[in-house]
């Protein structure tokens, strides 16, 4: 090792020494000694190996006083940081995976506020005064909602699957149409599901066409199981065929085997209410006469995550028996927003109350006023071209794939300044702001934002222009 080396890296104080400062000893009673320690210990350690590798050729001494507190303090808010935090959802995507799927009515916010602090009758029935069973109020109301004779409520869809598969088909095989062998967001594939299941998959048809007689030609010796699943994320067009829900219950009734159809974006579809295009409706598959259907509780439903089942008591027997169920249970919190979103379909008010299908319910004249709000507003702050101009949301997260919902976006096209630079700058604000970028300027789409979204946007943007530098502030 050079020998200035040596000194730069002698010239780093004892960790203990550090703590003794002022600034260790303020950070100390915020965040406990032993984060403090923790955290300067790896500040330190990215400063020596800087100096090895020659990047830093500055002693201890002569780094400007602050930068090591000011490095220590963002490792400790990272650490402190109990996320996942908000972000405004600037994408007109309703349902967008990566950004929490549905965000949840107030009163489900509320209900789960209440019911999270206190004690509850989760598992207790008041009326007879003895042990009850768990989630007893979302059966009552989904059986109401969709016609099923029975519900089940798990951790989310997948897990719907993986318990249906693991109670009646282990070791057997399940028929699934080699259209229908989905991916969700990368975790979820069907094949690996029936996998996880224990099942075998006996796919059937071809890529864009299924017809019964490849479902009736696959019913042999050790197949229990055919199974439906919605194409949710994607759209299938052209020379295309595929078998009906109600014509896959025949075929498994008469072939004595079981028929699931997955559903995954679980639109409720109550009588009265406008179709989604694209999208099958919970009560329809229910009427189809399938013996099982799932569904997620987080997308179009609009609740928190959960899987939902329907089916016969008999069948929903056998699946609560099964022991695997004590691992794929919900808690109290997903049962009390559960059970407030449901609570909203059966007063025939979701579409007031539930964000999503208010979200989606936007009509043209409202998406314009508020983007006109907006880019007024913005107008005053960014240093560029600010304009409403029509656009699409999607449904997005599994749901309704390839429909486009005519929406009025607000453009900014920064004059001089850097588009990456804003993203950037806007994703880093307080709350982050995720947006749309396009040829050179951001979109933002009201048709997503949530009440008081507009204020906290445009707060970001001026922390932006002020940060984004000189040219950026000159109008
Ligand atoms: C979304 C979806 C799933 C996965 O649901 P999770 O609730 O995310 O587990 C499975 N199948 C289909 C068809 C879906 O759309």
């Amino acid at each position: 090792m050079r020998a200035d080396v040596r000194r730069l890296l002698r010239s780093i104080p004892p960790v203990d020494e550090l703590l003794a400062e002022d600034e260790g000893v303020a950070l100390v009673a915020r965040y406990s000694h032993a984060s403090v320690r923790d955290a300067l210990v790896i500040v330190l350690d990215r400063y020596r190996e800087s100096i090895k590798s020659g990047e830093t050729e500055v002693s201890f001494g002569d780094v400007e006083p602050g930068v090591i507190w000011t490095r220590v303090c963002d490792v400790l808010q990272e650490w402190f940081d109990p996320g996942p935090q908000k972000v405004i959802n600037a994408t007109g995507v309703v349902l967008h995976t990566n950004l929490g799927r549905a965000p949840l009515s107030a009163e489900a916010i509320r209900r789960l506020g209440v019911v999270g602090a206190s004690y509850s009758d989760l598992e207790y029935d008041l009326k007879a005064g003895k042990r009850g069973s768990r989630g007893h109020f979302a059966v009552e109301a989904l059986r109401r909602l969709t016609g099923a004779e029975d519900a089940l409520v798990v951790n989310n869809n997948a897990a719907a699957l993986l318990l249906i598969l693991n109670t009646f088909a282990p070791g057997h095989g399940v028929v699934v149409s080699r259209g229908e062998l989905v991916e969700i967001g990368g975790s979820f594939r069907i094949p690996e599901v029936l996998r996880a299941g224990g099942a075998h998959l006996v796919e059937v048809g071809t890529t864009n066409r299924t017809h019964p007689s490849d479902y009736r030609n696959a019913i042999t010796e050790g197949v229990t199981m055919l199974m439906k699943v919605h194409r949710s994320n994607f759209h299938l067009e052209g020379f295309t065929a595929e078998v009906s829900a109600g014509d896959i219950a025949d075929m498994a009734r008469r072939g004595g085997l079981l028929s699931v159809y997955d559903l995954g974006s679980g639109y409720l579809g109550r009588k009265g209410v406008p179709r989604l295009a694209g999208e099958p409706s919970v009560v329809d598959a229910v009427s189809s006469g399938v013996d099982l259907v799932t569904f997620s509780g987080d997308k179009l439903l609009g609740g928190p995550q959960a899987g939902i089942i329907l089916g016969s008591q008999e069948l929903l027997h056998e699946l609560r028996t099964n022991h695997l169920l004590r691992a794929l249970r919900v808690d109290k919190i997903t049962l009390s927003a559960l059970g407030a979103t449901l609570s909203a379909y059966l007063n025939e008010r979701e579409r007031e109350e539930i964000p999503v299908l208010r979200m989606i319910g936007r009509d043209q004249e409202e998406l314009e006023n508020r983007a006109r709000g907006l880019a007024d507003q913005l107008a005053e702050v960014f240093p560029g071209r600010v304009e409403v101009v029509a656009g699409s949301s999607r449904v997005g997260g599994g749901s309704s794939p390839g429909l486009e919902l005519p929406t009025h976006l607000v453009r900014c096209t920064p004059r001089t300044s850097d588009v990456t630079a804003w993203i950037e700058r806007l994703r880093g604000g307080e709350p982050p702001v995720i947006l749309r970028v396009a040829s050179g300027s951001l979109l933002l789409d009201p048709r997503t934002l949530l009440a008081g979204d507009e204020s906290a946007v445009l707060g970001n943007f001026i922390c932006a222009a002020n940060s984004i530098g000189g040219d950026a502030r000159v109008r």
